[in-house]
């Protein structure tokens, strides 16, 4: 065998298949295994999406379509972030993509160079350093802490920045600990790019879910004095229930978008033409499935938060957003004789059949992440069996 790209040796699989995997074996031996580990909502896509995608299925939409994507899904996109923004993003600034997820890729493979030095968060989403490195960037990981609600801050950045720093990236709400970026820390991160002369990559994948009447604070706000270097990204996966349709977009200037543009025309040409019909569907369709879904979720925060709270030995931040609690679980080590936040997610797999994700695979210690994205019943007993196992 004559081996594998060099670029390979620095990235990681994906820690959250690999916890998905151990769960998947289980459920196939016919253990009962309560599952926080998915990623993605529980509910189906809405009838008026999956009709839009059967009617552009009859209608034979099936030919190439611009790289970028059909033109009406980019006009309503654009047309989306002007009235929630008041952002001037033409459609030609919008490169809808199979998924945020190659959207944030062609993002780092166009805009990051060997060697350039990416300022991530953590706890962060696992792919952001992956795809650095796969770009041949080197991530810089900026710690945040829990006492200080995991709000990674622009003034504890500075000291990262290098001479070969090129960009950031922001995730609010964050997967995996639910925290919102309030709308002036943005603007400070908005200060240092512009005075470091970095790129902000701002993915907003979970823009749609936040509670307790909070709104969306975006880095489009910034949008005007960050229009060179700021790429938004976001998606249809979550707020829409799409995962698998995989579509989602980025949004830019003309000059960034064109140079992703180039990445996408390369690999994969364009999001397939059926699910941009009904990811157009998704925008410009009635929104109560949506609205409906945020609620549930608000309720089932409350079940899933307020149960490990209870639990001797687990703290957990109350998350602003997105659909996952990010508990702190060092306290359990000794009682469960392990070490670390994966022992605790084996431990827990085998002693609660309950599945979580753990923090290693998001760049920290000590913590787990579960999702809330699963029926209220099935939460209520994974705490059951939590503090059970627990004695
Ligand atoms: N960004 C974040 C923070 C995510 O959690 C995810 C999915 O889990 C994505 C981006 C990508 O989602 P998709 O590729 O399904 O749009």
């Amino acid at each position: 065998m004559p081996g594998f790209a060099r670029r390979l040796d620095n990235v990681l699989p994906s820690a959250t298949i690999a916890v998905k995997e151990e769960a998947d074996r289980l459920k196939r031996e016919g253990v009962d295994v309560i599952d926080f580990g998915p990623g993605e909502p529980d509910f189906n896509t809405p009838e008026n999406i999956k009709e839009a995608a059967r009617a552009a299925v009859a209608r034979n939409l099936s030919h190439y379509l611009p790289t970028l994507g059909l033109l009406e899904l980019r006009e309503a996109i654009a047309a989306d972030y002007r009235r929630k923004h008041g952002t001037d993003y033409a459609p030609s600034e919008v490169l809808v993509s199979c998924g945020g997820k190659n959207a944030l890729f062609a993002a780092a493979m166009a805009l990051f160079d060997h060697g350039d030095e990416v300022i991530i968060p953590a706890p962060f989403w696992v792919s952001f350093p992956e795809q650095v490195r796969l770009a041949g960037g080197v991530p810089v990981i900026l710690e945040t802490t829990e006492e200080a609600g995991f709000i990674p801050r622009a003034q504890d950045a500075e000291k990262l920045i290098t001479p070969a720093t090129r960009g950031i990236i922001l995730c609010s709400p964050s997967n995996p600990t639910g925290a919102v970026i309030p709308d002036d820390e943005l603007s400070r991160w908005a200060d240092l790019a512009l005075e470091r002369d970095l790129y902000v990559i701002f993915d907003e994948c979970y823009e749609r879910f936040l509670y307790d009447g909070r709104s969306h604070a975006s880095m489009a706000r910034h949008a005007a004095r960050l229009r060179d270097r700021l790429v938004l990204a976001s998606t249809f996966s979550k707020s829409y229930a799409m995962t698998g349709y995989r579509i989602g977009f980025a949004i830019a200037d003309r000059r960034v978008v064109s140079a992703m543009a180039t990445v996408q025309s390369h690999d994969a040409t364009h999001a397939s033409s059926i699910v941009q019909a009904a990811a157009l569907e998704a925008l410009k369709g009635p929104q109560d499935d949506l609205t409906g879904m945020v609620s549930e979720y608000a309720r089932r925060r409350a079940i899933m938060v307020n149960g490990l709270r209870s639990i001797p030995g687990i703290t957990c931040l109350m998350p602003g957003g997105a659909f996952y609690a990010f508990p702190g679980v060092a306290g359990l080590y000794e009682r469960l004789g392990v070490s670390d936040s994966f022992g605790v997610a084996k431990a827990l797999l085998e002693k609660a059949r309950i599945a979580v994700v753990p923090g290693e695979a998001f760049g920290i210690n000590g913590y787990v992440r579960f999702s809330y994205a699963l029926a209220t019943e099935r939460i209520e007993t994974g705490i059951a069996r939590l503090r059970e196992a627990l004695g």
